[in-house]
């Protein structure tokens, strides 16, 4: 099976190599591996953040491991060069559809949540983002009203097989899980979301071994704080669900834990870590890796089909925090980013 390794910027190749000695550990040689330029390492590359070698690789591979893009050096450039448009760019192509982003408080972990330890360790919860589709793809521009005031938009829709397609790998997410899906939308003021409530709705009737609700995205941020552990699985648009999966990440702890996948409808995926590039600390070893190690474990179980693989590594990540290690994200001090995959690889 093949891995298009695409490591990205900043500290997205100090995460990925880390992810990649595990994936080595694990897998041998039944995994081969094919590396690209993605970002604005593509940029300097090949002139463009998505170089059509590294798409077609993408295409032509099993399953993606992405780290992460993004370089403030790149800030001057149009928007269609930037790095960040690489992962647009994926997503539409490739048509991956549904992030699927699991947020579990690891109990060692209970202390670095910006929750109290007592409601954070109820938190075991996947939020199903739709990502091809709502503002971020629609019509957008800037125009001038007929007053002459500079205005900005963005236009936001869903159409209903956009929504179905969505709801469907909810209501499934929910059925190998606890069997709870809470739909988020704003169908009190959006038509967008009122076609959203809508049509999950007739998706349910599939399902009627499911607990359907279905919640406002203003109300969804403020339960997710105070009670999280109410959640099983929530699946909602672009847009809310961009943010409310950054908040539950951060609910369960550090940026640097938490892993996501996106996925087409064939299940092949995309799989890295929530967090950014983060040029900040870039180059000096301090990344924590367990994220992109997270998310390679992902890849293994949703992509390709090694359920058991996967158990390992989650295992193995478990126990490095259990024997203590904690990058300088987690309160360490002195753990390094090949020092934390060193304790995962030596839990294996
Ligand atoms: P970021 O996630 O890169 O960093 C936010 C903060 O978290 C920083 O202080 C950083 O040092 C810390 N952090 C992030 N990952 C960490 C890790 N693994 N270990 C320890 N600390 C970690 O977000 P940002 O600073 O807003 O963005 C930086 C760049 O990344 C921007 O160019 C942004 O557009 C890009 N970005 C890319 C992605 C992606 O590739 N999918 C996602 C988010 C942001």
């Amino acid at each position: 099976m093949l891995i298009a390794l695409l490591p990205g910027d900043g500290i997205g190749p100090e995460v990925t190599a880390e992810a990649r000695r595990v994936l080595d550990a694990v897998c041998g040689s039944a995994l081969s591996y094919e590396e690209a330029p993605v970002g604005a390492a593509g940029y300097r590359a090949e002139g463009h953040p998505l170089p059509p070698a590294t798409l077609d690789l993408a295409k032509r591979a099993d399953a993606v491991l992405f780290g992460a893009v993004g370089d403030p050096s790149c800030d001057h450039l149009e928007r269609a060069l930037r790095p960040e448009q690489a992962i647009l760019g994926l997503r539409k192509e490739l048509v991956l559809f549904a992030n699927l982003r699991p947020a579990k408080l690891f109990p060692e972990l209970a202390d670095a949540s910006a929750l109290r330890p007592e409601v954070a360790r109820a938190i075991d919860l996947v939020i199903v983002r739709e990502t091809n589709g709502d503002v971020y793809f629609g019509e957008k521009g800037m125009r001038t009203t007929p007053a002459g005031r500079r205005q900005g938009y963005d236009i936001m829709s869903y159409d209903e097989d956009e929504v179905a397609r969505i709801a469907r790998v909810g209501f499934e997410t929910a059925k190998a899980r606890r069997g709870k899906l809470c739909s988020v939308d704003k169908a009190n003021v959006l038509e967008t979301s009122q076609l959203w409530r809508d049509v999950v709705i007739e998706v349910a009737r599939d399902y009627p071994e499911i607990d359907l609700s279905h919640m406002y995205v203003d109300n969804a941020a403020m339960q997710l704080v105070r009670n999280p552990g109410q959640f099983d699985v929530i699946v909602t648009g672009n847009l809310f669900g961009d943010i409310l999966s950054d908040q539950a990440s951060m609910c369960a702890g550090s940026i640097g834990m938490l892993p996501s996948a996106t996925l087409d409808v064939n299940k092949k995926g995309l799989y890295e870590p929530i967090h950014g590039s983060a040029p900040d600390i870039a180059g000096q070893g301090k990344a924590n890796p367990l994220a992109t190690i997270l998310s390679a474990a992902m890849m293994l179980r949703y992509s390709l089909g090694k359920p058991e693989e996967a158990d390992r590594i989650e295992a193995a990540v478990a126990a490095a925090l259990s024997a203590g290690h904690r990058t300088a994200d987690l309160g360490g001090t002195t753990t390094t980013t090949s020092e934390m995959g060193d304790a995962v690889l030596a839990a294996l």
